[in-house]
């Protein structure tokens, strides 16, 4: 089935240019909201933190597009945070996402962790990202510092607040359960990986979210919808607590090149709205699909956007929504199937 793995080096080559970042702002930060643990939907400060390129190199990721290539200077990171805070509305929640890992002593220096904790001490949850083969007791000592800086930061309270638990949620990449594809992607990570990052996560009171793919590439068309629902079924067996599905797109070079011979697919809008129908009822978790840039797998220019709107509120509501009716427009695949 898959006929051209692409080396590590190939897949450098194949690369276009990077971005112009400032390490000193992020690279963006917006406030999203998102269906909660415990139900409501409430705002989420997302940030993208500008940091040094992950050192996995996986051949469907294009973050790197957005990094340095050398960490950036210490305190560089807490006052990203502080740029960001300062111009975003309030929110309950934040994500500290950075294009890697946050455990990845090269990205986010390690000097910075106490800072950082007290920077996001009043969020009630803070999500980070990480590789599962970096996910061990720098997490935990993480987790205590943010307990630390909450405790500070209340002891300081005149009228205290409403007081909330802090949870700390680490999001890990699981991609694909494909016995052949996973090892093709350059991931570095076997299931046993994750499985292992995750029971970590949870034996010492941290959550655990996943990312799978949508249709990696060498994933026949026909059986990704099937695929990403495996996976997210091994994400929940290893007891995480919510998961997203996450598109595959080209753009960083190599998966361009897969496309170019028929070994890439871009995935449509039909199956990932496949994916979180079948999802949801499970009831195991919450399930999310990601609508970043989703004009691009549209099945159709006339019925796209209410199909985003569709799952764009099934990601809100947690509930599978009435399909949209049929596309008047001749020649529209999700008509056709
Ligand atoms: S581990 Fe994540 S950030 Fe690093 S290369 Fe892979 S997908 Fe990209």
């Amino acid at each position: 089935m898959i006929h051209s793995v692409v080396t590590e080096r190939k897949i450098l080559e194949l690369r276009g240019g990077r971005n112009p970042v400032n390490p000193e702002v992020p690279g963006a930060f917006f406030v999203e909201p998102e269906a909660t643990a415990a139900g409501p939907v409430e705002d989420v400060a997302t940030l993208f933190l500008t940091n040094r390129e992950c050192p996995f190199r996986c051949l469907y990721c294009d973050l790197w597009k957005n990094t340095t290539t050398t960490t950036v200077p210490p305190g560089a990171i807490p006052r990203q945070i502080d740029h960001a805070l300062e111009r975003l509305p309030a929110a309950r929640h934040i994500k500290l996402y950075n294009s890697g890992n946050f455990f990845d002593a090269q990205a986010i220096p390690p000097d910075d962790h106490p800072e950082i904790a007290r920077k996001v001490a009043q969020f009630q949850t803070v999500i980070v990202e990480n590789h599962p083969r970096l996910t061990g007791p720098a997490c935990v000592r993480f987790r205590d510092l943010l307990h630390t800086a909450r405790r500070e930061m209340d002891s300081h309270r005149v009228t205290p607040l409403p007081s909330h638990p802090m949870e700390f949620e680490v999001a890990m990449g699981l991609e694909t359960v494909h016995p052949q594809i996973l090892p093709s992607l350059n991931k570095q990570m076997t299931l046993d990986d994750f499985r292992r990052g995750a029971e970590y996560l949870k034996s010492h009171g941290i959550h655990a979210r996943a990312f799978i793919l949508l249709q990696p590439p060498y994933m026949p068309t026909d059986e990704s919808v099937d695929w990403a629902l495996r996976s997210l079924e091994f994400a929940f067996d290893c007891g995480i607590r919510v998961a997203t599905v996450i598109p595959t797109r080209s753009g960083n070079g190599a998966v361009d090149a897969l496309e170019r011979i028929g070994e890439y697919t871009p995935p449509r809008l039909s199956q990932l709205e496949a994916v979180l129908e079948r999802a949801i009822p499970w009831n195991r978790g919450r399930v999310f699909v990601d609508l970043w840039d989703a004009e691009r797998f549209r099945d159709c220019p006339h019925c796209g956007a209410e199909q985003i709107r569709r799952l764009d509120e099934m990601n809100r509501r947690q509930t599978v929504l009435p399909k949209i009716g049929a596309c008047p427009r001749p020649g529209c695949r999700r008509n056709s199937g």
